[in-house]
């Protein structure tokens, strides 16, 4: 074992912790491209957005100039539940890679919903309950999500309605339990609740759902429903303000041990725990004050940046959410079941979309059997049953330690675990059986998806 002058896991004192949130937008000289009203083409405004949104969350949505939002102080004592998230030095997994490289992971698997998402959850639910509101609504995929929001919501005292992927809702009860004993209700998606779902089941009668599909019921009923608003678990910019608290710990953790990453690394969905993470490295980086080489990881069956294209796309099958400017696959892609449902949104969030644009972020996809085979690979060396989600941003730093073994190169290398695995295990099944494939979209599949981009030459701006 290497001499431990790091400990195993580097916590933070209570007066140690972030007490405001980065707003990467501030350091940006090229900004995310503002959201586009799908009916004119014309940008969003605070005022805009805010009968889908509650309004603090509108107004921090545009907001690209403030660098620093106070963390408000009922925020930071549901913080301290469950935060710090520790920062592991993984010395395990090092010795069983036998790697010079020194690796770190942030880990935000410590409380009961199991992910990273709690952290812009606790928020969004904060600023509907100041506002006034009755409740929220939302959509979920693998869960994770609508598991967060049900419990902000319950400590908060809001109602919480979500609309469940209908073929995750079948394959994970317990996750729809989980939920529901946090007082939310839960509908399979798409449902008769709404006309977007009832339009998309008589097309489709039979259909398993999709996230695009889930948004637009969500909306519909926030909108229609009085008190209510619609909140989202990722892609937004208020969300990655939010999930910069990641990036900010784990930093003030380093930096109390003067460790400096080379590289960072983390899974990218929507990119909210990805833009979290990197947030104020990345600052550096834009300030010119350091540098780091940033990557991000995707599913080789739901490509979008590395083989989406740059462009405003609709952010929902329904195509009644607002138009973002993002690397995406088109909201009409489905892609072939993965079972890191976290990961299966067809765009990104437009912030990292136009790091990625800039050059400032790299991207790679992994397909899902090497990424079980990593996920297996690190909970006997570490112990802890990563998220399939999680897991590949676990194979992408292992390929860089085992680089390293090559090279004998000292890398220092960070990347999130972002949730647990416990809810996933039929998809672990499924890969020691033996039976997980691996879906690669072809060339011409993707072509096809672009065809049902939005016509941009139809506004007149
Ligand atoms: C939702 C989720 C992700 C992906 O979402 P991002 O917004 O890209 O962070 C990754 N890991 C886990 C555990 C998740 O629940």
């Amino acid at each position: 074992m290497a001499n431990k002058e790091i400990p195993y896991k580097i916590y933070l004192e209570e007066s140690e912790m972030p007490k405001a949130w980065y707003n990467l937008r501030a350091d940006m000289k090229n900004k995310p491209a503002p959201l586009l009203d799908p009916a004119t083409g014309k940008p969003m405004t605070a005022e805009d957005l805010s009968s889908v949104f509650c309004e603090e969350l509108a107004r921090q949505e545009v907001d690209e100039d403030t660098a620093y939002f106070p963390i408000p102080d009922e925020i930071l004592s549901f913080y301290k539940m469950y935060r710090p998230a520790p920062l592991v030095r993984a010395y395990c997994l090092e010795e069983k890679l036998k790697t010079p490289a020194k690796i770190y992971y942030k880990f935000e698997g410590n409380n009961t919903s199991g992910s990273h998402k709690l952290n812009s959850a606790i928020a969004q639910a904060y600023y509907a309950k100041k506002q006034g509101l009755v409740g929220v609504t939302t959509e979920t995929g693998a869960g994770q999500w609508g598991t967060a929001l049900s419990m902000a919501c319950a400590y908060l005292g809001l109602d919480c309605k979500v609309y469940m992927v209908k073929v995750s809702y079948e394959q994970k009860p317990f996750r729809r339990e989980v939920m529901r004993t946090y007082g939310a209700s839960v509908t399979a998606s798409p449902s008769m609740n709404t006309q977007v779902g009832r339009q998309i089941l008589e097309k489709h009668p039979g259909t398993g759902g999709s996230l695009g599909c889930a948004i637009s019921e969500a909306v519909e009923v926030a909108t229609n429903t009085p008190g209510y608003r619609y909140v989202l678990g990722s892609v937004l910019n208020q969300v990655m303000l939010h999930q910069s608290i990641i990036g900010l710990e784990a930093k003030a953790a380093m930096d109390k041990y003067d460790i400096k990453p080379d590289i960072i690394i983390g899974c990218a969905g929507g990119g909210s725990n990805l833009g979290g993470l990197i947030a104020p490295f990345m600052g550096e980086k834009l300030r010119g004050e350091a540098d780091y080489r940033f990557i991000a990881v995707e599913p080789a069956s739901c490509p979008s940046l590395t083989r989406g294209t740059f462009a405003y796309d609709y952010c929902d099958t329904g195509m009644v959410c607002p138009l973002a400017k993002m690397y995406t696959l088109g909201s009409n892609y489905i892609p072939a079941p993965n079972h890191a449902g976290g990961l299966r949104y067809h765009g990104m969030s437009p912030i990292l979309s136009q790091l990625r644009a800039d050059g400032l972020l790299e991207a790679i996809s992994v397909p899902q059997t090497e990424v079980f085979a990593a996920a297996e690979f690190f909970a006997r060396a570490e112990g802890t049953l990563p998220a399939p989600e999680s897991s590949h941003a676990i194979k992408a730093a292992i390929d860089e330690a085992i680089r390293c073994r090559e090279t004998g190169e000292e890398k220092t290398i960070l990347f999130g675990l972002t949730g647990t695995g416990y809810f996933d295990m039929y998809a672990y099944e499924k890969f020691h059986d033996g039976k997980m494939t691996d879906y690669v979209p072809t060339d011409e599949e993707i072509k096809t998806a672009f065809t049902y981009l939005p016509d941009m030459t139809k506004y007149d701006v």
